[in-house]
This record gives C-alpha cells, structure tokens and sequence, in this order.
C-alpha cells in the first residue's frame, strides 16, 4: 500500500517536469549590487550653464518678442506692442533657466 503511494508521486514529479522543459521556462537568477547616492537638484549656477533667457508673448495675438537675457527688453517689446495694439493689454513671460543635479556623497 505505501510502495503504490510512493510510486505514483514519482510519476506525477516526472509528468510535471517534462511540461516544463516543453514549454522552456528557466529560472534565472540574478544579484546585483546597488551603491546610492543623493543629488541635489536645483539652478545651474556653473559658468559654462546656459544663460538664462525671457521671452514675452502677447496674450491677444500670441506674438512673441525676441529671446532676450534681460526681463526688462522684454517689457521694451510689450510696450511697443501695445502702441501698435491699444486692446493687447495681456503678456505671458516664457522664462528659460538651466537646471542640474549635484552629485552627493556615496551612501
Ligand atoms: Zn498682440
């Protein structure tokens, strides 16, 4: 009675493992070691950063002034704007300023 038990888990073993190398599923393990480390994010304030940049857009139109390093040019540009265009009252200021992350201490 226990031999005829024994036997047939044994057959059930073998059906189970052929199915699985029919259908190629391998198990593959894998170790990977991970260092980590902080960064700070914030304006890049390095000398070779991108300048950064402001452009105005008129809100009416949608016209954009000229890219320009200063604000104030492009207040210059929206005050012309608006003695072109008495009724263009509203402006949107598209500013461009370089980010980056500094490298912290490994961990
Ligand atoms: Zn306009």
């Amino acid at each position: 009675m226990r031999d005829v038990h024994s036997g047939s888990v044994v057959r059930h073993s073998a059906t189970a493992g052929s199915g699985t190398e029919r259908g190629r599923s391998v198990a593959v393990v894998t170790r990977a070691v991970h260092r980590f480390r902080e960064y700070k994010f914030g304006p890049d304030l390095q000398p070779a950063a991108e300048p950064i940049t402001s452009a105005m857009q008129c809100k009416a139109c949608g016209l954009t002034g000229g890219t320009a390093e200063e604000p104030a040019d492009g207040s210059a540009w929206a005050v012309g704007h608006l003695k072109a265009n008495p009724d263009h009252l509203e402006y949107r200021e598209h500013i461009r300023r370089p980010y980056r992350f500094e490298a912290g201490a490994w961990q």
